[in-house]
């Protein structure tokens, strides 16, 4: 069996392997999204692909605290979107 890096998801604070997580990025321009390819450049933090996680991270507006940047609301609500809408896309 391969030895799959495993990652702590930044709402429930639960090591997974990476590949069952998702990855949010602040890119280099501080741009902040939701980054399934898990490809895109800049600091990135990871969460469990699920709609509980993805909803904890607005809640507790985790993401701040991860990049030391404010991170707006509307940021939170664009990322469930985006979330959701992945989820129905496939
Ligand atoms: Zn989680």
């Amino acid at each position: 069996m391969k030895n799959v890096p495993v990652r702590m998801c930044v709402a429930c604070r639960q090591k997974m392997p990476k590949t069952s997580l998702i990855r949010a990025v602040r890119t280099p321009e501080g741009n902040i999204m939701l980054d399934f390819t898990g490809k895109a450049a800049g600091r990135g933090a990871y969460l469990c692909d699920n709609a509980d996680c993805v909803k904890k991270l607005s809640r507790g507006k985790l993401l701040g605290k991860v990049f030391k940047v404010p991170v707006p609301d509307e940021i939170y609500r664009e990322m469930e979107r985006a979330y959701e809408g992945r989820k129905q896309g496939s």
